[in-house]
């Protein structure tokens, strides 16, 4: 598995080899993380023990037990290839249908602990899924049951769970095995202090720095008129083809893995979780001339009511102008160029490369806090983490049909704002999944919605978005006509329509 499994076999493999080795999923096969939590239970529900951190077995047996209490809503999956040390990037997913995607109801992400050292997202996610699971199953939380049943949602504790695991050995091989008997005890009273040893994964490479420089291809087409503003498949093929990324570092394996996913998957919203700051960070995270600047995205008005739907329902981040006494943020959000431009980094390729909206939340000013510290830093983001999975309902979303109410596949939804007047073109676009079903975030407006499809007429609709709070997207369906091109094309059209006709 190992020779598989290495990223120069797989870097050296044509893509296309590369792409069914990934879809096979044979890289997944190796098993990990079959042992027994020695998790209490308070009566049926899932006890959460947040006063300490959790490795990786730990990890996978908390996931493990939430799917044993909550097996209707949850459903357990691997990315196809591990990690560099072979350690799965496992996912839990809630819904009321959890193994598939239902049309029309949109999926969401959160991915923690991509720095192996910053971890308290991983053990958020952690107590997240135990919350879920209780709330919906055994406290009948009637919000929690309305976004379940109608959101999918995916929770990745860990991305970088070699990272971890390096942070851990380092701090007790340093310092910790002089003042404490155990690791755990040394997590739980200390964490760990060094600002970068575990950050990176195995390689030592730094996955947020490690995905295809999308920017830079915006930023160029951005020059271009009618230029291609979203899914910027080909070349994100080519850029992991040709094999490094902006800082002339390979292409890493969990990179790889999570930017198929992502591709592949229809994700509507997503969150990053960080540490070393408090502040919710949107994009773009570069600029032109990687330059630090406020570099917005053309949906920079959403992009900071959605980093303000985390920030104003956390505790403390939009309260404080300095939260690490260093840098200077208002109601505890940023630009990303605006507070340092990052090339590579994963929120910037979510939007240019799928469907998918991505902030990048930075939990605190500890990276890697003592355990005892967590049930408060719960307590800080209990709430924003759950108002930030219902921002996936902001706008509208409907079915995209053609006259036989087929689903159309691939449509592209354009949209424009009524601003003073004039309509005003939101240069990013989105594109229908495979059940014809959409979904376009939006704020508070009048819109005019472009439906585009090559082969079929172009449709419009104008609506007025109202978002409410914590209820479903607006729905606004759209049927496609085919383009009759010639009279044959016609008379085949209308002899299809009558075939269908009941006398
Ligand atoms: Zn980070």
């Amino acid at each position: 598995m190992r020779t598989l499994c290495s990223m120069r076999t797989f870097r050296e493999a044509p893509v296309m080899i590369r792409l069914a080795i990934f879809k096979s999923g044979i890289l997944s096969k190796l098993d990990y993380g079959s042992v027994v939590y020695d998790s209490k239970w308070h009566g049926d529900q899932v006890e959460i023990d947040n006063g300490n951190h959790h490795n990786t077995k730990e990890m996978f047996s908390i996931l493990q037990n939430v799917h044993e209490r909550c097996p209707e809503i949850t459903y357990i999956y691997d990315l196809p290839l591990k990690s560099v040390q072979e350690r799965p990037l496992r996912v839990i997913v809630f819904s009321d249908n959890p193994t598939e995607h239902e049309p029309l109801e949109p999926e969401f992400k959160y991915i923690g602990n991509m720095h192996g050292n910053e971890v308290v997202g991983r053990e958020l996610l952690l107590n997240l899924a135990e919350y879920l699971c209780n709330e919906y199953k055994f406290n009948n939380n009637e919000n929690i049951k309305k976004l379940v049943d109608n959101t999918r949602i995916h929770l990745m504790p860990s991305m970088n769970p070699d990272g971890w695991e390096i942070a851990a050995a380092n701090a007790w091989n340093t310092t910790g095995q002089q003042n404490f008997p155990d690791i755990k005890t040394m997590l739980k009273e200390e964490g760990t202090t060094d600002w970068t040893a575990g950050r990176a994964n195995a390689n030592g490479i730094d996955l947020n720095r490690n995905f295809p420089n999308l920017d830079e291809v915006i930023y160029e087409y951005n020059h271009l008129a009618n230029h291609r503003n979203n899914h910027l498949n080909i070349e994100t093929f080519i850029a992991l083809t040709t094999g490094s990324d902006c800082h002339d570092n390979p292409y890493q394996i969990e990179t790889v893995t999570v930017a198929f996913w992502i591709m592949q998957s229809s994700f509507v919203l997503s969150a990053n979780l960080h540490n070393g700051d408090l502040v919710a960070n949107y994009p773009y995270d570069d600029s032109e001339l990687h330059v630090k600047t406020y570099s917005p995205s053309p949906d920079d008005p959403l992009f900071q009511q959605l980093a303000e739907s985390y920030s104003y329902s956390h505790s403390k981040m939009a309260k404080s102008a300095k939260p690490c006494a260093t840098d200077l943020f208002q109601d505890g959000i940023t630009n990303g160029a605006n507070w340092y431009p990052v090339c590579g980094g994963m929120q910037d390729f979510n939007y240019l490369a799928s469907n998918c909206f991505e902030l990048t939340l930075e939990l605190g000013c500890r990276k890697f806090p003592p355990g005892k510290h967590l049930a408060g830093l719960w307590d800080d983001n209990k709430d924003a983490l759950i108002n930030f999975m219902w921002q996936t309902h902001l706008g509208i979303k409907g079915l995209i049909n053609d006259e036989d109410n087929e689903p159309i596949y691939n449509a592209t939804i354009k949209v424009f704002q009524l601003v003073n007047g004039h309509w005003k073109y939101i240069d990013h676009d989105v594109t229908s999944a495979k059940n014809g079903d959409y979904w376009r975030l939006l704020t508070d407006g009048s819109y005019a919605i472009l439906v585009k499809k090559s082969g079929y007429e172009t449709s419009i609709k104008y609506v007025d978005v109202q978002n409410g709070k914590d209820v479903e997207a607006q729905r606004v369906d759209f049927t496609l006509n085919s383009q009759m091109s010639n009279k044959r094309s016609h008379i085949q059209a209308l002899l299809k329509r009558l075939m269908k006709k009941n006398y």
